[in-house]
C-alpha cells in the first residue's frame, strides 16, 4: 500500500518531468527511505505531505544578456527553484555551469530541503544557477555577468525571504561581484548572500566549511561506525575545488593521506602525499588545470580522464567532491575490490544510484551528501547570525559551532537509522531525520 502510494508520486513526476532525470533521481532516493516512516505517520498521506514537497513552491527562469570582451552578446539562462519554506527563508547556492538546466537545479533544490533541515538552523531549501561557463572568460566578462544576473535575481530574493551563496562556479569572486550589484540596486547593504568576503560580512571559516565539515562528519563515522580512527588512512578525492580542497587540507591535519586529486582533464596521483598548498595556489591562485601539479612534484603522476578512472586508484576511504553521478557502478565495484572502508560524498549526488546500493550491501560506510556536505550551508546559518547581530566571530569559534553542528548531523541520522529498523544505513537515517522536521513543519502550517 505503502510502496503503491510512493510509486504513484514518481509516476506521475515522471509524467510531468519524466526528462527530468536528474530530479526523478534524488526524489525517489528520499522517497524510497521514508516506507517505514510514512506507515507510523499517518498524517503524511492525510495532509498531502509528499504530493506537495516535490513540487517546488516557486521556479524562477530568466535571461541573462552580457557583453564580452570582444563586443559579442553571450546570452545564458538564470533559475532560481524557491523549493520549501516550511522551516525558514530559502537557502542554497549557485552554480555556474554550462550542465546547469531546470533538472539540476530542482535536484538540487530538494536535496537542500532535507540538507538544511539536518542542520538544525531554520532554514528553506532552494538552489539557482545558470548555463553560463565561467572557464576561459576574463575578469571583467565574469562581472558583467554577475551584475546582469543579479539585476534580474534581486527582485526575488530578500534576506528574510531568500538568501543564495555559492556552488559550483560561483565563489568569492562571483559573490562580491553579485552582492555589489544587489547594492547598488537596492541601495541597502544586507547579508543578502553568503560566501562574501570577510571585508563586507563574510565569516570567518565559510571558504573551507564544506571540506572540513566532510571531514568531521567521516571522522565521526569511521569512529562509530567503523571503530577506526582517520589517521593514517589513505584517501581519494575527486574535484580540486572549494569543497576537495578543504576537505583534503582538514583530512592532512588529521594525520590522513590524500593520494589523489582531479578536476575535469583528469586526476593527479601522489604516493606518498599530495602537497595541499601546492593545489591551493594551482586552483585559486593562478585557476590553472590540475596537471600543473607534476611540474611542482616530479614524484607525481598525471592520468587523463579519458585514460583512466580516479576510482581505479586503492584507498581506505573514497571522497567525491566534484559532481553528480561522478562515481559509477562500475567504480563503486572497483573501490571494493580495493579494500576501500569508507565513503563520504563532499559533492551532491555524486555517487550513482546503483553504487550506492553496492555500498550498503557490502557493508562499506556510506555517508550521503545531504548529511556529510551539510557544513557549507551551516556556516552560511552562522555568516547570516553575524550579520544580523553585526558582530564577527573568530575562526576557533566558527571551527567548533561547524564541528559540533557535523557531530550532531552524524548522531541524528546514527540514531534515526537504529529507530527505524536499518543500523548503519545513514541513507535511510539522514532521509527520515530530515523529512521529519520539514513535514511536521508542513502540516501545522496548513494545506499550502
Ligand atoms: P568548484 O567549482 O569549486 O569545484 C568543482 C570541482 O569539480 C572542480 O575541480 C571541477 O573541475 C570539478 N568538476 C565539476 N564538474 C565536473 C565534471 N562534470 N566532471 C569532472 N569534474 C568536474 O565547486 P565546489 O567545490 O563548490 O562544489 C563541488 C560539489 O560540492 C558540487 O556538487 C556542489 O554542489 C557540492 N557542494 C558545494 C558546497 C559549497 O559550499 N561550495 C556545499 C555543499 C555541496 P573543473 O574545474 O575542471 O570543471
Amino acid at each position: 500500500m505503502i510502496n503503491q502510494f510512493i510509486n504513484s508520486i514518481i509516476d506521475n513526476l515522471n509524467f510531468k518531468n519524466g526528462h527530468q532525470v536528474e530530479f526523478i533521481q534524488a526524489v525517489k532516493e528520499v522517497l524510497s527511505s521514508l516506507k517505514t516512516y510514512i506507515q507510523e505517520n499517518p498524517y503524511i498521506i492525510k495532509s498531502g505531505i509528499l504530493e506537495r514537497i516535490v513540487i517546488p513552491e516557486r521556479l524562477i527562469e530568466f535571461r541573462v544578456a552580457y557583453q564580452k570582451d570582444d563586443t559579442t552578446i553571450d546570452v545564458n539562462t538564470g533559475y532560481r527553484v524557491q523549493f520549501n519554506s516550511a522551516l525558514g527563508p530559502y537557502k542554497g547556492g549557485l552554480r555556474f555551469h554550462p550542465s546547469v538546466n531546470q533538472s539540476i537545479i530542482k535536484f538540487l533544490g530538494f536535496e537542500q530541503i532535507f540538507k538544511n533541515s539536518l542542520t538544525g538552523l531554520p532554514l528553506g531549501g532552494g538552489k539557482g544557477g545558470s548555463d553560463f561557463n565561467p572557464k576561459g572568460k576574463s575578469d571583467g566578462e565574469i562581472m558583467r555577468f554577475c551584475q546582469s544576473f543579479m539585476t534580474e535575481l534581486s527582485k526575488y530574493i530578500g534576506s528574510n525571504t531568500d538568501i543564495p551563496a555559492g556552488d559550483i562556479g560561483v565563489g568569492e569572486r562571483e559573490i562580491g561581484y553579485m552582492f555589489g550589484q544587489y547594492k547598488r540596486i537596492k541601495s541597502e547593504f544586507t547579508g543578502i548572500l553568503t560566501g562574501k568576503s570577510l571585508e563586507f560580512g563574510g565569516s570567518l571559516v565559510r571558504k573551507q566549511a564544506t571540506g572540513y565539515g566532510l571531514i568531521y562528519f567521516t571522522k565521526e563515522m569511521l569512529e562509530n561506525i567503523n571503530k577506526q580512527d582517520i589517521k593514517d588512512k589513505k584517501i581519494v578525492i575527486s574535484g580540486s575545488g572549494n569543497v576537495a580542497i578543504y576537505a583534503a587540507e582538514k583530512a592532512i591535519q588529521l594525520g590522513a593521506c590524500v593520494v589523489a586529486m582531479s578536476d575535469s582533464s583528469g586526476f593527479i596521483y601522489a604516493k606518498n602525499g599530495i602537497n595541499i598548498s601546492y593545489i591551493i595556489d594551482i586552483k585559486e591562485n593562478h585557476r590553472q588545470r590540475i596537471s600543473e601539479y607534476i611540474n611542482l612534484d616530479n614524484s607525481a603522476e598525471f592520468y587523463p580522464a579519458s585514460e583512466k578512472s580516479i576510482w581505479s586508484i586503492p584507498c581506505d576511504i573514497a571522497l567525491p567532491c566534484a559532481t553528480q553521478n561522478e562515481l559509477s557502478l562500475k567504480d563503486a565495484e572497483i573501490l571494493i575490490k580495493n579494500g576501500v572502508i569508507a565513503v563520504a560524498e563532499g559533492a551532491n549526488m555524486p555517487c550513482c544510484e546503483q553504487a550506492v546500493h553496492l555500498f550498503l550491501e557490502n557493508n562499506i560506510s556510506f555517508a550521503p551528501g545531504k548529511a556529510a556536505n551539510a557544513g557549507g550551508v551551516s556556516t552560511s546559518g552562522l555568516e547570516m547570525s553575524q550579520n544580523s547581530i553585526r558582530d564577527s566571530w573568530d575562526f576557533e569559534t566558527v571551527d567548533k559551532k561547524l564541528e559540533s553542528i557535523m557531530k550532531n548531523i552524524f548522531k541524528i541520522s546514527n540514531d534515526t537509522s537504529i529507530k527505524y529498523n536499518n543500523p548503519n544505513n545513514l541513507v535511510v537515517g539522514s532521509n527520515i531525520a530530515g523529512f521529519h522536521k520539514v513535514a511536521t513543519a508542513m502540516a501545522k502550517q496548513g494545506i499550502l
